[in-house]
């Protein structure tokens, strides 16, 4: 039916480049043969927000495992029919570490520390002080940590394994509610033993430079923490406010962009009260879109900005947002 001129098709359209190679004298064949380089791109994003400027950099992925273990209150049909939907495997949740350091202009504020040594999670975490080094910031002018909880993932980071501090210029900010609750043998689960040690080993030493924010406190010029407990009890998100813009940095309130936004009152395997984390989910992500607030979140896929909005059916959907490759 087709002559090759009103709808030529691919493959006229191939031998028609080889017969345009041969006339033109060029081999049709590739000569080179390049070794596969096996290296990735650096794993920093930066942008600019109001006066300042963000970069997020990475600690490294954190793969949970089953997803049907760690997210709970779903049957499995409906959490495949979910993930298959959205083009996510079924067998592992892989969640990144994306952590925020931002330059107000006269601070330097770094937002979580990532897993440090602790390979909880296997080999792929602990990249902070490297992913720093590549985005050319030095560990010695951080101003200010400050942590949304005192989970491994989030305060693993403070301290290096010989009891130096990786961050030594810096003053911590945590709420004195997950610093009492995760430093305590008495409260911290059995199950979650190297939770505990990990905030002990870390927080415990820097007792000295922590300052509790409270809840709708702007500690920070600019940075406002908002509490958002159930993940743990202190969990807590921040309103971040430059200039103009807002950027809000919202931690653990979500720790996967489908399985706790289609139905937010999924449960997650590591909150200490998952009926409150899921009241504070939904209230927040209600929030940020009803104001259409730029979220950053930690654990979703890098480099983890973006929307959310409410879905019409209880429900929200994660829009990402392009990185931008021009400052
Ligand atoms: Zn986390």
């Amino acid at each position: 039916m087709t002559n090759g001129l009103e709808n030529p098709g691919r493959r006229s359209l191939v031998l028609g480049a080889a017969a345009m190679a041969v006339a033109a004298g060029t081999p049709t064949r590739a000569r080179a043969k390049a070794a596969l380089l096996k290296a990735q791109s650096p794993y920093f994003y930066r942008f600019p927000l109001g006066d300042g400027e963000a970069t997020i950099v990475s600690d490294g992925t954190l793969p949970l495992g089953d997803p049907h273990t760690n997210f709970l209150g779903l049957s499995p049909a409906e959490m495949d029919a979910q993930l298959t939907s959205n083009f996510l495997p079924l067998s592992n949740a892989v969640l990144e570490q994306n952590i925020l350091i931002l330059n107000t202009g006269n601070r330097l504020v770094l937002f979580d520390t990532g897993m440090g040594s602790l390979k909880l999670f296997g080999p792929t975490t602990g990249k902070l002080l490297a992913t720093m080094k590549q985005a050319g910031i030095d560990p010695k002018d951080i101003d200010a940590v400050v942590m949304s909880h005192a989970h491994v993932d989030h305060c693993g980071g403070c301290m290096a394994d010989d009891g130096s501090r990786n961050f030594p210029n810096a003053q911590y900010y945590i709420s004195q509610a997950d610093f009492d609750f995760w430093t305590d043998p008495t409260k911290v689960p059995q199950a979650f033993g190297a939770f505990l040690d990990t905030a002990r080993k870390n927080l415990l030493p820097n007792r000295d430079r922590m300052v509790f924010y409270k809840d709708g406190q702007e500690f920070l010029p600019g940075i406002q923490a908002l509490a958002a407990p159930g993940h743990t009890v202190g969990h807590s998100i921040f309103m971040i406010t430059a200039g103009k813009e807002n950027l809000c940095y919202i931690g653990d309130l979500t720790h996967h962009p489908v399985l706790l936004m289609e139905k937010p009152l999924t449960e997650f395997a590591y909150d200490t009260d998952p009926k409150q984390s899921a009241q504070s989910r939904v209230r927040m992500l209600t929030m940020l879109a009803q104001n259409r607030i730029p979220v950053l979140a930690y654990h979703f896929a890098w480099p983890g900005i973006g929307h959310v909005a409410a879905d019409g059916k209880g429900g929200f959907r994660y829009y990402p947002e392009a990185m931008k490759m021009d400052l």
